[in-house]
């Protein structure tokens, strides 16, 4: 009889690059390739392939999320924000990430979160061990992560350290990927999922490209990059590389991000643009809370944070005393990426092709945005629109 063949992702836009199915594969089958954008995806070698079927099991864009289970009803919506006001300050909502890692790393637990590498100019999903190397995670990369062999190495670590739990942060995506692959290998129970509301994953060879740009200009290095620096405040970040301790803007590539001209495929489809979710928690920013609840509004951030199981309400329960926070619900937490995808722009294959054919410098001159309108400015008309639905 022929052995089954798997079909891990018929479309781009249904893989997010989560690694679970290589991580998960007994034979070593599959391997990553870049596409021309610089998205990796999955690559079969049938020749090794036995049809076990395991990579599709833990393929997370193979499930069905929509249909509701009975946790999904359980469900509690907080806004919250941690009461160090230089947390808040170096974070790029209310700081829940430093608060929820303290807990597990004040235990000595095991911490996976992304962090960039000024080495390979790359966000990479790294073990984290102790609060200095924790704070190198805060603040949000526009950048995909490369997860390489990020699964793997966690699994090892909760396979060897059974008395340790882990506590892993990432794009709705990773997390739903990282979450079949740990049931399929009954971990679950030792880990707590942090997923991010999630705009998008921008390509990792268009930053590289673009930072090589600027560095080769000011012929030097970058020593520091923020895509959500507050300074002027939560909802008018400031977007800049340091070079020789020059602040050199990056707005092209951010405005790039925002417009979605860089996101993944999958991101123009993502199933995680929703409350429900099968991780433990989600955070992302409480936008428009200044209209919902005025007397918790903090111009330097506030979280939205979405508990979906009992194992991510008692990390919460844990860390009160470190956070003032207040309930909410469905209906005023509502934000974009909480109801649909990034709409593709349709012109998005032009971009990639002038990239390609005329370079970085061309398209920053037609593909930036003149968008004077702020951030905030712009929620509020994505609010106003979703509130007239
Ligand atoms: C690409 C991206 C898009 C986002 N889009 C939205 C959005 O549309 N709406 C919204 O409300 N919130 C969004 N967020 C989440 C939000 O910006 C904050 O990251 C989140 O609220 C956590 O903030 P914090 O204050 O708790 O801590 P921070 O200290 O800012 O924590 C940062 C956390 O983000 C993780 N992280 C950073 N970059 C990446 C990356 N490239 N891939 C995976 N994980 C990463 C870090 O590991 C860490 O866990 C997005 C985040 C990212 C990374
Ligand atoms: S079917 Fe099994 S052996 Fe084949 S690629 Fe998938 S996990 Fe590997
Ligand atoms: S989404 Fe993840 S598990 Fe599915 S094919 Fe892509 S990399 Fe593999
Ligand atoms: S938008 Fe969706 S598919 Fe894209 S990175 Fe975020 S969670 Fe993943």
């Amino acid at each position: 009889m022929d052995k089954r063949k798997p079909n891990l992702c018929e479309n781009k836009e249904e893989c997010c690059g989560c690694t679970a199915c290589a991580t998960v594969c007994p034979k070593q089958a599959i391997t990553f390739d870049y596409d021309m954008e610089g998205f990796l995806y999955p690559r079969i070698d049938f020749t090794k392939c036995v049809g076990c079927m395991k990579c599709e099991a833990v393929c997370a864009f193979k499930k069905d999320i929509k249909t509701p289970t009975p946790e999904d009803a359980k469900t509690k919506i907080f806004a919250a924000k941690s009461r160090n006001k230089d947390v808040v300050a170096n974070s790029s909502s209310g700081g829940m990430f430093t608060v929820f890692s303290d807990a597990f790393l004040e235990r000595d637990d095991i911490v996976a979160a992304c962090q960039y590498s000024y080495e390979t100019d790359s966000v990479v999903l790294s073990i984290i061990s102790d609060k200095e190397s924790r704070d190198k995670a805060r603040g949000s990369k526009y950048i995909q992560a490369e997860l390489k062999d990020s699964f793997n190495n966690l699994i090892d670590l909760l396979r060897k350290h059974s008395e340790k739990k882990a506590l892993v942060f990432g794009t709705g995506c990773q997390i739903a990927g990282l979450n079949l692959l740990l049931e399929s290998m009954h971990l679950r129970d030792r880990v707590v999922l942090v997923d991010l509301i999630c705009h998008g994953a921008a390509s990792s060879n268009l930053w590289k490209n673009y930072i090589y740009k600027i560095e080769s200009e000011q012929g030097d290095s970058i020593s520091y990059v923020t895509f959500k620096n507050k300074r002027n405040g939560w909802e008018y970040p400031s977007v800049f590389a340091l070079i020789d301790g020059k602040e050199i803007s990056i707005k092209a590539y951010s405005d790039w991000f925002y417009m979605g001209w860089s996101l993944r495929e999958s991101c123009y489809k993502c199933p995680y643009t929703r409350i429900d979710r099968r991780s433990d928690i989600t955070i992302g920013d409480y936008w428009g809370i200044q209209n919902v609840m005025p007397e918790f509004y903090d111009r330097m951030g506030v979280s939205l944070v979405i508990v979906h199981t009992e194992r991510g309400m008692e990390l919460f329960n844990n860390v009160r005393y470190a956070i003032d926070s207040r309930l909410s619900n469905r209906k005023d937490c509502l934000q974009p990426r909480l109801i649909s995808p990034q709409l593709r722009p349709r012109d998005r294959e032009f971009f990639w092709s002038d990239m390609q054919e005329k370079g970085i410098e061309y398209c920053i001159e037609k593909y930036i945005e003149h968008y004077d309108t702020s951030i905030k400015e712009k929620i509020k008309e994505c609010l106003k629109r979703l509130l007239k639905i």
